[in-house]
């Protein structure tokens, strides 16, 4: 591994990765560059451009040339590119794992084997869903009507440093099929993977500008990108505090955005559940190393089984292993960054302070710089900040409820509403539970299942508007009603 700090090039995990913007087709260098480093070793792997506001307008102005003529391709022509793509991306699974896993230590074996070929997926099924859509005609008083799909322009998509390269994909997918231009600005502690898919969509021959990276700071490239007035959509997934900014960028050039954010998903297991299933799933929301948006942090157990659980739990919590993310028995890879670690140990210490009692770790593993033990918390009360604020390492809070109502009262009572998770053997149960939670997504005896064409996103402080599907499609398109005075033309 070597990174020279005015080096236009990284090797990292072998794999020769550009550190330059790529911008109309071409490399751009900035003078500035930021450092960026592997959560193994703590160690820099590479030094990137770090963009401000010229290469952001650069970025645009490449994006909006390239437009017209993408726009004009129509679904099947952009179809014909994204299918090059996704083929591409599965051929080259081994250098995209390998440089996620250094950049963000994701484990290895899950990048090879289910997140790279998601992201391919992603592409193929844009194309086909993107070329599936009918066009709505209809007669009514007396004209004929058509809404049509137009491409909306160069879209801006910011996306977060966990499984970054499979999240960009959810929006540089139906963005590039819609036929918007895409700039993506990849978040600063996990940009390598964004720059091979810059390659990649060269090797497939996009033509240049449809397809842009613009790497840097998010208060810096960031802003820029989303203040830039020819931009005419914002896709960003990330906290809710920077939601709040990218929402208020967006609405002052009176551009539509999309925001998904952070969760503090409850995972409810009622005593008529699969208690060691149930369990078997809490403990694994301990699986990379807890930084997942959707992941089912505060376990909400009937109290009739709160015990018989809990030793199920710590028996499978006992399982998971610490350890480097490129060996096949870790189950658990280090915190991305160092910052990170001090904001999760905050949350931990705060909880502490307060009087919660640390179940279990509440403490940094020895087994490397970055490691945080699978903590578990058990509130003295609901408001607790750690029950109300997501944390985003492997800290789970467990909450015990007596009925149906208390367990719905406590599972909708954050601001968040991404995802929630229900364990049960009733079916009524699951349905009437299942209505009441506030959340984009429930899953019922399951997690993380997905299908590309429902809606996702969530409800309060976790999203606005919605991905997958042909929700993605219409959000990158404007919308348009044709309508013919009935016996007007030949
Ligand atoms: P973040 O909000 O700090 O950063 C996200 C992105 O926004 C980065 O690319 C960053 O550079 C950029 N950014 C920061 N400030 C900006 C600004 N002023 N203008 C424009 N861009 C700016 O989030 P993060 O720490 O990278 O990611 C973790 C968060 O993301 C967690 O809250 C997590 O739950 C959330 N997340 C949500 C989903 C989802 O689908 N709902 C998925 C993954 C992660």
């Amino acid at each position: 591994m070597s990174a020279g700090t005015h080096e236009n090039t990284a090797k990292v995990a072998g794999v020769e990765v550009s550190t330059d913007h790529y911008i109309g087709g071409e490399r751009v260098p900035s003078r500035e560059r930021f450092e960026v480093i592997s959560p193994m070793s703590c160690e820099p792997i590479a030094y990137v451009s770090r963009g401000g506001e010229e290469e952001a307008d650069r970025a645009v102005r490449a994006a909006k040339e390239a437009f017209p003529r993408w726009a004009s391709l129509g679904p099947e022509g952009r179809g014909t590119y994204m299918r090059r793509l996704a083929d591409l991306i599965d051929e080259n699974v081994e250098s995209l794992a390998a440089v996620e896993c250094e950049d963000m230590a994701m484990l290895l074996r899950s990048l090879r084997a289910r997140v790279i070929h998601r992201g391919a997926r992603n592409f193929r099924a844009y194309a086909g869903l993107a070329a599936s859509y009918e066009e709505r005609d209809w007669r009514s008083q007396g004209t004929w009507n058509r809404v049509q799909r137009m491409p909306a322009g160069p879209a801006a998509t910011i996306t977060p440093w966990n499984a970054p390269f499979m999240l960009s994909t959810w929006k540089v997918a139906p963005a590039l099929a819609a036929g918007c231009t895409v700039i993506l600005k990849p978040a600063e502690w996990a940009p390598l993977s964004a720059s091979l898919l810059a390659d990649l969509t060269e090797e497939a021959g996009f033509p240049p500008g449809v397809f842009n990276v613009l790497q840097g700071m998010g208060e810096e490239a960031g802003a820029a990108l989303v203040a830039h007035p020819m931009v005419r959509r914002v896709s960003f997934t990330g906290s809710p505090e920077t939601g709040r900014l990218i929402g208020q960028a967006a609405a002052r050039n009176l551009v539509p955005f999309t925001a998904e954010m952070g969760g503090k998903g409850p995972l409810i297991v009622f005593e008529d559940a699969d208690l060691e299933a149930a369990a078997r799933k809490a403990a694994g929301q301990y699986d990379d190393a807890g930084q997942v948006c959707l992941a089912g942090t505060r376990l909400l157990v009937q109290r009739s089984v709160a015990r018989e659980f809990l030793e199920l739990f710590d028996r499978f919590a006992d399982e998971h292993v610490l350890g480097d993310p490129r060996d096949e028995r870790t189950t658990i890879s280090p915190l991305i960054h160092p910052d990170h670690l001090k904001r999760v140990e905050g949350f931990v210490e705060r909880a502490r302070a307060e009087g919660h009692e640390v179940l279990r770790g509440g403490r940094r593993s020895e087994v490397g710089p970055l490691f945080y033990e699978p903590t578990l918390i058990r509130p003295k009360s609901n408001d607790a900040e750690i029950v109300q604020r997501e944390v985003f390492g492997p800290v789970l809070t467990i909450q015990e409820f007596e009925d149906e109502a208390e367990a719905v009262s406590l599972a909708n009572s954050t601001e968040y509403g991404l995802s929630a998770v229900i364990y049960t053997s009733s079916l009524g149960r699951a349905d009437r539970v299942g209505r009441m939670v506030r959340a984009g997504v429930v899953w019922v005896n399951t997690f993380l299942v997905r299908d590309l064409t429902a809606p996702f996103g969530g409800m309060g402080i976790s999203g606005i508007g919605r991905e997958g599907g042909d929700y993605a499609l219409d959000f990158y398109s404007d919308l348009k009603t044709l309508q013919i005075q009935e016996g007007s033309t030949r």
